[in-house]
């Protein structure tokens, strides 16, 4: 393990772990609340929503399942290639479920939006997104988004999941990656 150094390669921390944690508990209410009654399946988009699906998953009070699909659509760059490829799909048939992908950003929304297309006909009871940050100014396409964390300036972010070059997933606050480590 490399001798921490982190400081030099984040420019701001934008959210705080605190944050994050007290956002999750306040999302996981109303999902309570809006899946009152119902099965909820948690479908987590590897690898970037590992930490959220741990966190916001522990702050539902009810039972819920979970499932995991793999897609690629960045490699290690910092840009979103639109090519959006299945690496793992889910184990579970969604026939009459409830579903709640969760996922770390909506960046350009094309990950999303493929996704959700993929998953409409798959035969769900109903498909909703959680997803803990947006970026309104990157958008590409438009996601309906049902539950949203927070919205973040138009910067490549880091922590709490996100990686670069499969690095600082480990942070604890979300970060803005300082450009002298990608360019
Ligand atoms: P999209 O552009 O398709 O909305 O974003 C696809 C995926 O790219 C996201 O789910 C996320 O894993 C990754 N991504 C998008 N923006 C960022 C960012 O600012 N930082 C990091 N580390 N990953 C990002
Ligand atoms: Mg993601
Ligand atoms: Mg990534």
């Amino acid at each position: 393990m490399r001798a921490a150094d982190v400081q030099s390669e984040i420019t701001e921390v934008l959210v705080t772990e605190e944050q994050i944690l007290a956002k999750l508990e306040e999302v996981a209410a109303q999902v309570a609340v809006d899946y009152a009654g119902k099965e909820l399946l948690l479908v987590g988009v590897l690898k970037g929503a590992v930490m959220v699906m741990a966190d916001f998953s522990r702050a539902l009070p009810g039972e819920v399942t979970m499932d995991w699909m793999a897609v690629s659509s960045y490699g290690t760059g910092t840009r979103s290639s639109g090519v959006v490829q299945i690496r793992k799909d889910l184990d579970t048939d969604l026939h009459d479920k409830h579903v709640l992908i969760v996922e770390d950003i909506i960046d350009s929304g094309l990950t999303l939006s493929w996704l959700l297309t993929n998953f409409a006909s798959r035969g769900a009871a109903s498909v909703e997104v959680f997803a803990l940050l947006r970026k309104p100014d990157a958008a590409k396409v438009h996601v309906d988004c049902r539950y949203v964390g927070f919205e973040i300036p138009n910067e490549f972010v880091v922590g709490y999941g996100l990686d670069y070059a499969e690095k600082y997933r480990n942070l604890r606050d979300v970060a803005i990656l300082a450009p002298h480590v990608y360019s």
